[in-house]
Formats: structure tokens, C-alpha cells, sequence
């Protein structure tokens, strides 16, 4: 399907069949089909070219959804998981095959950084890791590695990652770039297009956008790694389930909608928060004193849904701000449509030392801010007379 984003949003991947009627995509809530299907005009899993079989290998309601998203990714292939977490293990394990070493930035969602330092050593795939300044600069040097692993921006200090530029380099050398866009989204950034090799989401977030369910989509343009992937996927059986597929499929059509509003609403935030006397310093890339904010125009076709602020005052100031604020929800996890806020060093970050968390610029009273779709003007008072209230 050609056409604009929102017209792809809405129209691409749809299954409809006339001689049911169907305007959108059935949930096709079956682990199995009839196999061997000898039916000519038997719908085909385009994966294998022949009919459907078993839903951890792939299903109608999934794959529709994976064509879907790789029309709005401007991939050729793309594959669906259970999570944004199974996205990232299957894509990781498939592309560390040959001399299982990774290279990555050191900024990663926390879980990722687990996966990486915790659990792929006990695999014998080992990973060296570099900051996203050091990426950015163009200060490492690939070879030898299977995969070069970044965000393309960073929670939740809202660093941005310079794609264009370290796929030059992982490109020259004949090594994958791989690039978690969750926070993105594939409104704001097409990685394949800036010369990643990989693009991986928890879909969880933006791309659902509703807040209720968890799911992962990874989309290339290289049948070599989508083989490789598609592979691990029915090994590790880390495929999503038909109705999740279902609630994806229903939540991205209004992707371009949603982060238009995103995109405003974090900015508008950001600069009212940036002359606040309450406020110590506002991490977003919109700001044009941010250090990301020329990278960002670079590589982003919009800030995202984030804002990071620090409340003056430290911790117990920034805990009094959340207890008054009244329109968001406190709790973890982002890009849904209600505005949600937390503190970094509750969760996300709870787990890692405190040394270790200033060195990565997470002070204590840091405030992380998910911007929903609410007005702007209504998300500006509540912020305002909430700081009044410390
Ligand atoms: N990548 C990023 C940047 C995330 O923020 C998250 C979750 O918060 C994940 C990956 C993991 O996604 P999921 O929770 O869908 O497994």
C-alpha cells in the first residue's frame, strides 16, 4: 500500500476477504490449522509460501499486522513477538552466531542491560560496551563484533543516538546495526532508512499506545537476518499470541494521530517547564541547549512523548510534586494515551547503584515524564499548581 503514513496506518496488511466481508482483520484465535492443506486458494503464511500450520510458526491475524508495520517501517520484512523483550532476545540471539561478541552502548533500558551483561555471558556471547557519546563521535570500531546494539533514544535521560553516522561506520565494516526505536516510534524514525540494519520496538508502548498489552515487532531489509530471526522466533517460540495481534493491529492505526499530539504536547511542556524557577534542569531534545538537540533534528522527525525534569529541591521535593500532580497516573512504562509519570530511581532504575546512576546523569529527584494525547493547556496547569505545592 502506497500513500501517506496515516493512510498506511489505517489501510496496509489489512486481511479482507469478500466472501466474508470483512473490513478488519479477524482474530484468528487458533493454535492450529488444517495441515496438509491441499486447498488451492488456501490463504498462505508468507514465511514458508505455503498455508498456515501452527501459530508459534506464524498466524493470519500476525502476520497482517507484521505487514502492516513494515509498510510504516519502509522494511521488507517484518516479524511480531510476545514482547518488546522477546524481540530484542530473538534478534540478539540470531545475530550472534558467528564470533558471539556484541557491541553496545551502555545506556540501555534496563532489562536489555541485564540481558546483555547477566544472561547472554552464560551463553558464551560476551558484550563490550561503549557510551552513546562514544558512539555518536564515531569512537569504536565494529570489526570483530556480530552486532552493534543502540536506542534511539535514551531513557531516561532523552540522549539521542546518531544513526546516520554509526551506520557509516558498522556499514563499511559489514556489521548489523540493530536499533531499539520504542521511544521513537516509526512516526518519528525510520532507522532502516538512516542505514540501520535491524530495527527493533517494544510495541508495547507507542505503537500499541493504549496501556494494554505487551508486544514486539522488528522489522530489516535483509532476508539473511529475517530468515535468521524468523528461525529463532519458532525455537524460542517467542511469538505473540492472535488477540494481542489483534490489539496492536486496532491501537497502531491512529500511530500518526497519537504522536502528532505526543510530539506537542512533550514540547509545549518542555519549554514551560524550562523557565520554571522550581526546575533544575529539563532533559528533551526539542530544547535547543540540549547537547542532542542537533543529532536529534538529524535523525528524529519529531521529540517523542518524553520529558525528564529535575525537580529543585532533590528527591523529597520531586516525590511531593508527583503525590500532587492530578491528571497522571503514577506507575512505569510509557507511550500509552493517558500521561503517566515516575521516578526513575523507583523504577527503571532501582536496580542499578547509585554511582553508576549519576555517572549515566540520573540524579535522585529526576522526574520522568510520559506525555499523553489530554490537552496540553490542562497537562501545563496540573504541572504548575502541582511545583506550587512543594
Ligand atoms: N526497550 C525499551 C526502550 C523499553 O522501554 C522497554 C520497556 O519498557 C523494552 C524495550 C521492553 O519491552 P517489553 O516490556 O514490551 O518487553
Amino acid at each position: 500500500m502506497r500513500g501517506g503514513f496515516n493512510t498506511r496506518a489505517v489501510q496496509s496488511g489489512e486481511l479482507r476477504d469478500k466472501r466474508i466481508g470483512t473490513v478488519v482483520t479477524p482474530v484468528f484465535q487458533a493454535s492450529t490449522f488444517m495441515y496438509p492443506n491441499p486447498e488451492p486458494g488456501a490463504l498462505v503464511d508468507k514465511i514458508r509460501g505455503e498455508p498456515f500450520i501452527y501459530t508459534r510458526w506464524n498466524n493470519p491475524t500476525t502476520q497482517a499486522l507484521e505487514e502492516k508495520y513494515a509498510s510504516l517501517e519502509n522494511a521488507s520484512h517484518a516479524l511480531a513477538f510476545s514482547s518488546g523483550m522477546g524481540a530484542i532476545s530473538t534478534t540478539v540471539l540470531a545475530l550472534a552466531r558467528r564470533n558471539r561478541k556484541i557491541l553496545s552502548v551502555a545506556e540501555l533500558y534496563g532489562q536489555t542491560y541485564g540481558l546483555f551483561k547477566n544472561v547472554l555471558t552464560n551463553f558464551g556471547i560476551e558484550t563490550t560496551f561503549i557510551s552513546i557519546d562514544q558512539l555518536n563521535k564515531g569512537e569504536f570500531d565494529p570489526r570483530g563484533f556480530d552486532l552493534v546494539y543502540t536506542e534511539s533514544i535514551i531513557n531516561p535521560t532523552l540522549k539521542v543516538s546518531d544513526i546516520m553516522k554509526a551506520s557509516e561506520i558498522t556499514s563499511e565494516a559489514g556489521i548489523p546495526l540493530v536499533v531499539d526505536a520504542t521511544f521513537a516510534s516509526p512516526y518519528n524514525q525510520n532507522p532502516l532508512d538512516l542505514g540501520a540494519a535491524v530495527v527493533v520496538h517494544s510495541a508495547t508502548k507507542y505503537i500499541a499506545g493504549h496501556s494494554d498489552t505487551i508486544y514486539g515487532l522488528a522489522g530489516t531489509n535483509s532476508k539473511e537476518y529475517f530468515d535468521a530471526m524468523q528461525e529463532m522466533r519458532r525455537m524460542l517460540g517467542s511469538t505473540p499470541d492472535p488477540y494481542q495481534s489483534f490489539l496492536v493491529m486496532r491501537g497502531v492505526k491512529t500511530l500518526g494521530l497519537r504522536m502528532e499530539r505526543h510530539n506537542e504536547n512533550s514540547t509545549r511542556i518542555a519549554r514551560f517547564l524550562e523557565g520554571n524557577r522550581r526546575i533544575a534542569g529539563v532533559f528533551h531534545p526539542s530544547l535547543e541547549n540540549s547537547k542532542y538537540h542537533s543529532v536529534g533534528r538529524k535523525n528524529l522527525r519529531g521529540p517523542g512523548g518524553m520529558v525528564s525534569f529535575e525537580v529543585s529541591g532533590g528527591v523529597d521535593a520531586a516525590r511531593s510534586f508527583m503525590r500532587a500532580l492530578r491528571i497522571p497516573v503514577v506507575a512505569s512504562s510509557l507511550g500509552g494515551v493517558e500521561s503517566l509519570v515516575t521516578l526513575p530511581i523507583e523504577t527503571s532504575h532501582r536496580s542499578i547503584s547509585r554511582e553508576l546512576r549519576l555517572s549515566l546523569g540520573i540524579r535522585d529527584e529526576l522526574v520522568r515524564f510520559s506525555c499523553g494525547i489530554e490537552d496540553s493547556q490542562d497537562l501545563i496547569d496540573d504541572i504548575s499548581q502541582a511545583l506550587e505545592s512543594i
